[in-house]
């Protein structure tokens, strides 16, 4: 009886109160495939122009398959976690190789596919084609660990509990609106520092509102502060052109272009030597700061006109690297570039406005 009543009320809620979203507007599996993508950590007001974006350049999984990796990072920049891209990039040439571009229609058969873990097979499969399966993603996860009090830490052995759980409550009628209203929940009521309790649909069906244990639940571990990483970046320009490296596919930000940097340690000496060498032409120009999951990334920034023989010996330090080309500013925007790669550039750029006003 339970479970019927959170059914209904959780899907008469939904009904009346969901985010009018461009994603919820198609059944098309790969629109629905890219946004679930897309949607990975990534809030959804920032992933609102990446996938109108995204789909008016690549329409189909064919036209995202014959598109060059770089072109599609291109599009992703800015949005993190280049990886997913890589691996939708990457998916989307087996479906078209393997499947001649058409997605399968079962989650058991999408999870076969490179690269589509079981969130996102559940995901497709029960909003795209309306089969009767779970999805669990970090605002499921929260909204049923508070629904049934479920006093552990989520890393920690509950994802399968979490997953039974989901599948016990599906509803074979229609599992679209079911997901969609778990993570809708999630991600507009039952939130994660401070759930509205008083709003949601569910206050009295709710274990952990019961108990007094809304806000505590999920447990979490205490979050290890980001390990402090110092950086020593480099905006050369020569004759024009603007010095960018490439990182390898297989690694952080793979396949992304920015101004090189190094370990401050290794090359911090390198960066002061070239503003000698370069009679000041190439001066410190600032530091950036830049937070990743678990990294914060401390940046000091040299930037100036340098002749390209002195960027020879720097080379040696720049090991995060599988190319290093002197480009265009045209070239520029065709490259894809990290939100980190584009702060350097601004602080560079602000640095020589700067030093002009100075003059
Ligand atoms: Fe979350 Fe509160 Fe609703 Fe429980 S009552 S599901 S804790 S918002």
């Amino acid at each position: 009886m339970r479970v019927r009543r959170l059914q209904d009320k959780l899907l008469a809620w939904y009904a009346r109160a969901r985010r009018d979203l461009p994603w919820r507007r198609t059944r098309d599996p790969y629109a629905i495939w890219v946004s679930e993508v897309m949607l990975q950590q990534t809030r959804t007001e920032t992933v609102l122009p990446y996938y109108e974006r995204f789909l008016s350049t690549y329409p189909s999984v064919h036209a995202l398959a014959e598109a060059p990796l770089e072109d599609v990072l291109r599009l992703w920049s800015g949005l993190g976690y280049y990886r997913r891209a890589r691996m939708l990039h990457a998916a989307a040439r087996d479906v078209e190789v393997s499947r001649g571009g058409t997605l399968p229609r079962t989650a058991a058969e999408l999870l076969g596919i490179e690269g589509i873990g079981r969130y996102t097979a559940g995901a497709v499969a029960s909003i795209a084609w309306g089969e009767a399966v779970p999805v669990v993603d970090g605002n499921v996860a929260r909204v049923l660990s508070r629904l049934f009090a479920i006093d552990a830490d989520l890393h920690e052995g509950t994802e399968r509990r979490l997953w039974d759980i989901a599948a016990s409550l599906v509803v074979p009628r229609d599992p679209s609106s079911w997901n969609q209203a778990l993570m809708e929940l999630g991600a507009t009521v039952c939130a994660p520092r401070h759930p509205r309790c008083s709003s949601c649909p569910l206050e009295t069906e709710c274990d952990a509102r019961a108990r007094g244990l809304a806000e505590e639940l999920p447990r979490a571990k205490k979050k290890k502060a980001p390990k402090l990483v110092r950086r020593v970046g480099f905006v050369l320009w020569s004759k024009g052109r603007l010095w960018l490296g490439r990182r390898p596919e297989d690694g952080l930000f793979g396949g992304m272009w920015e101004p090189p940097h190094a370990d401050a340690r290794d090359a911090g000496a390198a960066g002061r030597e070239l503003v000698a060498k370069t009679r000041g032409r190439v001066k410190e120009a600032g530091t950036v700061t830049h937070l990743l999951s678990h990294r914060r990334i401390e940046m000091t920034i040299y930037a100036g006109r340098a002749e390209r023989l002195l960027t020879t010996e720097l080379r040696g330090h720049l090991r995060d690297y599988d190319a290093l080309a002197w480009l265009h500013e045209e070239e520029l925007g065709q490259r894809p570039l990290t939100s980190l790669a584009r702060k350097v550039l601004a602080r560079a750029t602000e640095f020589t406005e700067e030093e002009k006003t100075r003059r």
